[in-house]
């Protein structure tokens, strides 16, 4: 066997490719292995960048359909689906080409197949036409394997009427009605996109409530103006079957408590009801890598599993399935591996939901504050009073800021609002620095942006916002 590697890293998502990089730049000798044929994830090929591509789409689409002629501009947009999905398929190429180009400049070895660890440093690595394993040894192994669709029982997900996102993504013509299972984000994201492109969308939740984790005043908020665009809810319901219908679907649903039955017809149902770890074939039970009770694998502070030598990152261990969550945790566990002192800091990490308006939230919400027993202030700028929103007419939603009662240290910024995931950025630096509402408050913004909402967020939570 040839020299052994100082890495290996299974899995080529957000977390395993960046880990790689970064182990390459401290020196390490590296390989990645990949089952997929193209790198970048979950992420990159059926997640973030092909989903935010038809976001992106299908939001000028329904802009130019309904925008343009308050401001002047005469079009009749005319769909053209095929093309539509070229554009998100040429972002798609165009990312996952970028990683390998990044793996190859860094001289990383690149090893397509299926990872199985074998004994702690050897992996080996069997290709898809089931020809010899390659046989690889290495002083540490990182498993980045990432996650799957989360299925309902009973429920078979064909690709075709009833879809994951990786078919919600893939849909060739656009469905006259879909019922969306799960309020989370990916669902109202995809429940978005074709909504704008004509689909009568229904979204059936379990909670009473939408994107659980979100701040509720800005969840109450969101829903309403989703609602307000066409989207329909039908929250405590849980859907318990779903039968072929000709072309169409049965789905069967009843209240999550219990009750009557009710029968609705879709042409699509989309299943979005999480994500789960992926940890299939890795032969994580024959080294004795030990999974939790949601089959994460568990690690320490430094990604360590309780075998030496063995690491995990990103949605494969606990914490919120981000792919910059995952990207940063590639990073400190390379650092930790070459000696340094590798950190993720999981009260700053920014959720965004890419809808029209967009939701942004990093911190504590009032609830989890509530629930510590913190004592906060709370300062909130509608957008009805930014002088960029209301020239552009995008008016829709608020800033929330939550700053400790005693220091005026922020502990939350939740914004819901257009471009609210660009101006998260700005509450996560405030917030990685310890910055209080004061700091921020005192911050010249340029006018007349958006942002200025949040300065005036800020300014509000000493009830001395000067625009409204
Ligand atoms: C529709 C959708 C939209 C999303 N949008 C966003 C978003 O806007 N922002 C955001 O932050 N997150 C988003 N996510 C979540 C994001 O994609 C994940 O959090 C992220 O990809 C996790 O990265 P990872 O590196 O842990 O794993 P993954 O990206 O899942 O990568 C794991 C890789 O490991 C490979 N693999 C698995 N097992 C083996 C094996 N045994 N051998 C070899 N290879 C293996 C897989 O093929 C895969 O390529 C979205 C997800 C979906 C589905």
């Amino acid at each position: 066997m040839a020299e052994p590697y100082d890495l290996v890293v299974i899995g080529t998502g957000p977390g395993g490719y960046v880990c790689a990089i970064r182990a390459a730049q401290l020196g390490m000798k590296v390989a990645v292995v990949e089952k997929r044929a193209t790198h970048g994830g979950t992420c990159l090929n059926v997640g973030c960048i092909p989903s935010k591509a038809l976001l992106h789409a299908s939001e000028l689409y329904e802009e130019a359909g309904h925008a343009f002629p308050g401001m002047g501009i005469k079009v009749k947009p005319e769909l053209d689906l095929g093309a539509m999905q070229k554009f998100k398929a040429e972002g798609v190429d165009g990312n996952v080409k970028g990683v390998e180009f990044l793996l190859k400049k860094n001289k990383i070895d690149s090893v397509h197949g299926t990872g199985r660890i074998t004994a702690p440093g050897k992996i080996a690595v069997s290709s898809e036409n089931g020809g010899d394993a390659k046989l690889l040894a290495t002083k540490s192994i990182v498993i980045a394997t990432g996650s799957d669709v989360a299925r309902l029982p009973g429920i078979e997900i064909d690709e075709q009427r009833v879809v994951s996102s990786t078919g919600a993504l893939e849909l060739p013509e656009v469905p006259k009605k879909l019922l969306v299972v799960g309020a989370g984000i990916i669902g109202l994201e995809l429940g978005s996109v074709w909504r704008r492109l004509g689909a009568e969308v229904l979204v059936v939740e379990f909670l009473d409530r939408i994107v659980p984790g979100i701040d509720g005043e800005i969840a109450k908020n969101f829903q309403r103006l989703l609602t307000r665009q066409g989207i329909a809810f039908k929250l405590g319901h849980k859907v318990t079957g779903v039968k072929p219908n000709g072309s169409a679907v049965t789905a069967t649903i009843e209240p999550a408590q219990g009750g009557a039955k009710e029968d609705i017809d879709a042409n699509v149902v989309l299943v979005s009801i999480g994500r789960v770890p992926y940890t299939d074939g890795l032969g994580l039970e024959t080294v004795g890598v030990r999974l939790d009770n949601r089959r994460r694998v568990i690690v320490d502070e430094h990604y360590a599993t309780n075998v030496p030598g063995i690491y995990a990152i990103g949605d494969v261990i606990h914490g919120p399935m981000l792919a910059h969550k995952a990207e940063d945790e590639g990073i400190a566990v390379a650092e930790i591996l070459a000696g340094q002192a590798g950190h993720v800091n999981y009260d700053v990490i920014p959720n965004v939901i890419y809808t029209y308006p967009e939701v942004a939230a990093v911190g504590k919400t009032e609830e989890e504050l509530k629930e510590a027993g913190i004592p906060y202030n709370v300062g909130k700028f509608p957008f009805t009073a930014n002088g960029r929103a209301k020239a552009n007419k995008q008016t829709d939603g608020f800033v929330k800021v939550l700053a400790d009662a005693k220091t005026d240290r922020v502990l939350g910024v939740h914004i819901l609002g257009p471009d609210a995931g660009t101006m998260i950025a700005e509450a996560a630096v405030l917030m990685e620095f310890g910055g209080s509402a004061e700091d921020l408050a005192r911050t010249c913004h340029a006018h007349p942006t958006l942002p200025e909402a949040v300065k005036e967020a800020a300014m509000a939570v000493e009830k001395r916002a000067i625009h409204i």
